[in-house]
């Protein structure tokens, strides 16, 4: 393409929403830009490089056998009520209602969709396995919709969905697309790593993260620094050394004015682990919950969240926890005040023998407290984050280090969740009615492009990774009268063209600096100058993105050989990318 026919408008200053570099790159390069909170346009340059990743996610799929389709978009309410979602979904989901006011919803992801698809096609054990996916713009009402394509309300997603007849089928379709996986975000040059996951509002049992490490990824994960080992914080657990303490007995004691947990233990000189602290949530449907975890542990909301099956947890305001009978500050679950209230432990404090809890009475703690002799609970579950420098639950020898990721990429089993909900089914061998084994497998494919820019950037822009740049090659005219130069410049390009590669090719009538500026930002691979200087000694500059010093002067007849293997040479250095 030729610069001065493009649709690209280059920005100098930083962008104040961008709180992210990629997010600010992305729109002072032009790639996208903004039309409502969440909500982006893709510019010529951004839409390139959709193309490009979802180009490669497709080869990928279309390589493991997997089938792509297009589902529509709108999908009526009666199939989200009918898998329980519905309710289930939460604020999320887009609700909208046509001229008949009858409700829809815009599709934040497709279990129901392609479960109906299958349910009317699918009828004999003779049509498995199959895998359907799509790639296509899905909505979902994100509470805070931020870092551009990273997290927004409108995004555009592959989404893979396989059909077995059991169990060990729905295993190796799964392991096909983690596979699949792997190919697709090595080849789009990103350092990443699979991690145990957390399965959401989505349902079902195993499932993996892809998560590309960043420092500025929204995700944390557990990683082991001897095994491979690795989860998000959501799922994550760890071994850790406890000794039980003595065995006391349990006596009242005056705290007064301590509300804090630490103030508490401060004064009763007691240590914070030997202690239980209580955090009181309400889900979506206002039923309250009360977690004890230890004095110096922080409670996970997402484990939180899965142990009591709510969507949401708010933590309960001041007013509401005097509404609920509890006590600020004092919450103990000896003799717990209120039965509506569901408590529920950290399994750690069955290890305590002695405690130091809340007792329900402004100014007073009780000492000495031991779960299961002094009070029970309802359930008692893994609730805490792990903490940096815990022992590893594989190999129980490593150390357990927190890190940061960006979540590209998530695969599930769902197992007969949806089959069995909308009665999706097939004729086994034996002529008998079996609900299908499903799988489904999603990759956010705006935030794998960004993910790129956020780990291969520097202080002048993008250094895109060859595979997903909007262009492969950029020529750049540095003397555009120069009727010599033109002409060259004009048959290199067309050359390049006509072979079938990726150039822009910047003739503008602008000054240099203005020019390579815009080119830094942008972030092309590999740059072709030509000058007025080299070109008289019959040479042009030839340098990449990455190493910006090293730039080789190259005969004008040899360009083309030249470029075409640097090209080569950067494609092949993807397939040498480890898992990170
Ligand atoms: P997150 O925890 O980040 O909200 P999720 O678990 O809700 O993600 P999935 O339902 O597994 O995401 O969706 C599959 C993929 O779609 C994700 O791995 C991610 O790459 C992408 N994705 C999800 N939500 C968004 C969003 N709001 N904006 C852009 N991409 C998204
Ligand atoms: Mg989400």
């Amino acid at each position: 393409m030729r610069y001065s026919e493009s649709f690209i408008y280059t920005l100098k200053e930083d962008q104040k929403e961008a709180a992210i570099v990629s997010h600010n790159l992305l729109l002072r390069g032009g790639f996208i830009s903004k039309l409502a909170s969440g909500i982006y346009n893709y510019l010529p340059l951004g839409l390139r490089v959709i193309r490009k990743v979802s180009e490669i996610v497709r080869e990928e799929m279309n390589a493991a056998g997997a089938l792509e389709i297009l589902m529509a978009a709108i999908q009526p309410a009666e199939l989200w009520i009918e898998s329980g979602r519905w309710n289930d979904y939460g604020k999320e989901l887009l609700r909208i209602k046509d001229r008949g006011d009858r409700d829809f919803v815009f599709g934040p992801t497709h279990e129901e969709v392609v479960t109906d698809i299958v349910r009317k096609y699918a009828k004999s054990y003779k049509d498995l396995p199959f895998n359907l996916y799509q790639i296509q713009t899905k909505f979902r009402d994100e509470v805070r919709p931020r870092f551009g394509l990273m997290r927004g309300r409108e995004f555009i997603m592959k989404d893979a969905y396989s059909f077995d007849a059991d169990e060990n089928g729905m295993d190796i379709s799964y392991l096909k697309m983690r596979d699949a996986y792997y190919n697709i975000f090595r080849r789009c040059g990103l350092a990443f790593r699979s991690v145990e996951a957390d399965t959401g509002s989505i349902g079902g049992k195993d499932s993996e993260e892809f998560m590309v490490l960043s420092k500025t990824g929204e995700d944390e994960i557990v990683v082991c620094d001897k095994c491979d080992y690795s989860a998000n914080v959501e799922r994550a657990e760890s071994i850790t050394k406890d000794e039980k303490g003595e065995e006391l007995k349990l006596k009242k004691v005056e705290t007064p004015n301590k509300q804090t947990i630490k103030d508490v233990c401060e004064f009763l000189n007691a240590d914070e682990r030997f202690s239980a602290k209580a955090l009181v949530y309400k889900n979506e449907e206002g039923k309250i919950f009360c977690f004890f975890i230890e004095g110096d542990d922080e409670l996970n909301e997402i484990k939180a969240a899965r142990v009591t099956g709510s969507v949401e947890l708010v933590m309960l305001s001041d007013e509401e926890l005097k509404d609920a009978g509890l006590e600020k500050g004092y919450i103990g679950p000896i003799n717990f005040p209120n039965k509506d209230i569901e408590v529920i432990c950290d399994k750690r404090l069955e290890n305590r023998n002695n405690l130091v809890v809340g007792a329900n009475e402004e100014g007073y703690h009780y000492i000495g407290a031991k779960l299961h002799r002094d009070f029970e609970c309802d359930k008692i579950a893994d609730l805490r984050e792990v903490k940096e420098n815990e022992l590893c639950p594989r190999c129980k020898q490593g150390k357990l280090k927190r890190i940061r990721g960006i979540e590209v990429g998530h695969i599930f089993k769902l197992g007969l969740k949806y089959s069995k909900a909308m009665k999706a089914e097939f004729l086994d061998k034996n002529g008998k009615t079996q609900p299908f084994y499903m799988g489904c497998y999603g990759i956010g494919i705006g935030r794998t492009a960004q993910a790129a820019i956020e780990q291969n950037h520097d202080e002048k822009g993008i250094i895109w990774p060859i595979s997903i740049a909007p262009f492969e090659i950029e020529i750049v005219s540095l003397d555009t009268r120069d009727d010599g130069i033109r002409y060259y410049c004009d048959m290199l390009y067309d050359d390049m063209i006509n072979n079938g590669f990726d150039v822009l090719y910047d003739e503008r009538d602008e000054r240099a600096g203005v020019k390579l500026n815009d080119m830094d930002l942008i972030g092309i691979p590999i740059r072709v100058v030509v000058g007025k200087k080299n070109f008289h000694s019959n040479k042009v500059e030839v340098s990449l993105r990455k190493n910006r010093d090293e730039k080789e002067l190259v005969d004008i007849d040899a360009v083309f050989e030249y470029v075409m293997n640097l090209r080569e040479q950067l494609y092949k250095e993807l397939e040498n990318i480890r898992e990170a």
